[in-house]
């Protein structure tokens, strides 16, 4: 799946290469990645012709072309989606879903919506240019220049759900998948079950200090192969290889101190840790070995 970084190089690289360009046609190659568009396959193609696109923009993992005339063409990669400027003669991918042969300055070249699986897909924002209204509750994400870490911080330590579970609360912060969560802990020593209300200021502020640089550094990966026309995202950065010290390390020596990575079940995926770098929280294991008639906050030595 496509996390943040990833999505931030497609939108850099539409902002270089579409930009300005106006759409000529529309094709529907399959109704089910516009299936979010109350218009239907014509409707989506209807609102498109004709309009000029003066932006690339992003609100997590939600991609957005303001339009010229207010609206939008909003776009989310779901699983495997896959935005492309091609060449129109170049061949049809195996899984192209939707083509938007443009004009004007992109003279000569295709936007692509490619998609597998067909999570994701697009549809048109009427009046969405700034932000579109389906995308308004999705807080901004850590490499949003607007991101507030002192808001984000006061409202992860007002909340007692563990810290992992905060970070991949859209409502709060969004972005942040798994792969990012896991390694963001593992770098300020945190266990992800940790809740916000026992984190102090400081370690919720490094904490998001070590999310922002994890995803600057796959940024700064992702972003080294972009010069080229093409516009891409595989969903497996060179970064997913070189640089995890924690997702998806079962067994292998933490970098740190040489204790094994340990995984743990979460939320229908896994979690992944250091188990003596991030240890356990202290209530989750009272609560587990506490003896009757004494209270969460109650630890006895032994
Ligand atoms: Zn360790």
């Amino acid at each position: 799946m496509p996390e943040l970084p990833e999505v931030e190089v497609v939108r850099a690289g539409l902002e270089r290469h579409v930009v300005g360009a106006r759409i000529r046609g529309v094709e529907v190659l399959h109704p089910r990645p516009v299936r979010r568009d109350p218009g239907g396959p014509e409707g989506f193609a209807a609102a498109l012709v004709g309009r000029r696109i003066d932006g690339a923009r992003r609100r997590g993992k939600y991609l957005w072309l303001p339009l010229d005339d207010g609206s939008a063409l909003l776009a989310h990669l779901g699983m495997s989606g896959q935005m492309l400027v091609q060449p129109p003669d170049a061949p049809a991918e195996r899984h192209l879903r939707v083509r938007l042969p443009l004009e004007g300055s992109a003279e000569g070249r295709e936007l692509r919506f490619v998609d597998q699986r067909m999570f994701g897909g697009l549809s048109v924002s009427p009046g969405g240019a700034h932000l579109p209204p389906e995308i308004a509750h999705i807080a901004r994400d850590p490499l949003d220049p607007a991101f507030d870490d002192a808001d984000v911080v006061a409202r992860v330590r007002r909340r007692s759900s563990g810290v992992k579970r905060l970070l991949l609360d859209q409502g709060l912060i969004s972005g942040v998948g798994n792969i990012y969560a896991d390694e963001s802990l593992w770098r300020a020593g945190i266990h992800g079950e940790r809740g916000g209300d026992r984190l102090t200021a400081t370690q919720v502020r490094l904490l998001l200090g070590h999310v922002r640089a994890v995803m600057s550094e796959a940024l700064a990966q992702g972003g080294t192969s972009f010069d080229a026309l093409y516009v891409n995202v595989n969903g497996e950065s060179g970064y997913f290889d070189r640089a995890l010290h924690a997702y998806g390390q079962e067994g292998r020596p933490c970098a740190r101190c040489g204790t094994p990575i340990r995984r743990v079940a979460f939320m229908n995926r896994s979690s992944f840790f250091c188990p003596r770098c991030q240890p356990v929280p202290r209530r989750r294991r009272a609560a587990v070995a506490r003896p009757p008639g004494t209270r969460p906050g109650d630890v006895r030595p032994d």
